[in-house]
């Protein structure tokens, strides 16, 4: 299994919202920034040596005349196809959800551990009382914890490891 540093880095079109948080949380270096345009997303794809993912035909095929990495997605697959396209294509066997290797679905950058939970954070109670562990993103300031969202990430990844085994 490859550690994080060894996985590829993405840049996702405007429509890959959804599949850009994903890869994030699941540690995978994306950028996905609005209203970016086509031509600065062929020039960071380039210079950053970054995948980039598109939905869309026209777009791809001018990706692949640039001679830059591109992942194609059908707009009638599902979110797990769509992923499960990227880890077969980037040749993962698996794939895993760790909080320490995971970034921000927001921006992107590496979530760290808080030590101690700051007054000023606003935590409600019950997350503090059912929660002893918290992450949180110095860079936009959002913080997590292991609530359900994380539940449905971990059964996620199950899946598409499964989805893997299988095809190998
Ligand atoms: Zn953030």
């Amino acid at each position: 299994m490859k550690n994080s540093s060894q996985y590829p880095k993405f840049i996702a079109d405007e429509m890959l919202g959804t599949i850009a948080r994903k890869l994030r949380i699941l540690g995978f270096n994306t950028l996905y920034i609005k209203h970016i345009g086509d031509e600065k997303i062929l020039e960071k794809g380039k210079s950053e040596d970054r995948i980039i993912l598109t939905k869309d035909k026209m777009f791809f095929q001018k990706i692949l005349r640039k001679n830059c990495q591109v992942i194609f997605f059908d707009s009638k697959s599902s979110e797990v196809d769509n992923l499960l396209k990227i880890f077969t294509l980037c040749k993962l066997d698996r794939i895993s959800y760790d909080f320490f290797n995971s970034r921000c679905a927001l921006c992107n950058t590496k979530i760290k551990r808080l030590s101690q939970i700051q007054s000023y954070l606003d935590i409600p109670e019950k997350v503090k009382k059912s929660n002893s562990i918290f992450y949180y993103c110095e860079n936009c300031k959002k913080l997590y914890w292991e609530g359900s969202h994380i539940k449905n990430i971990q059964k996620l990844v199950l899946e598409i490891n499964n989805m893997l085994n299988n095809k190998n």
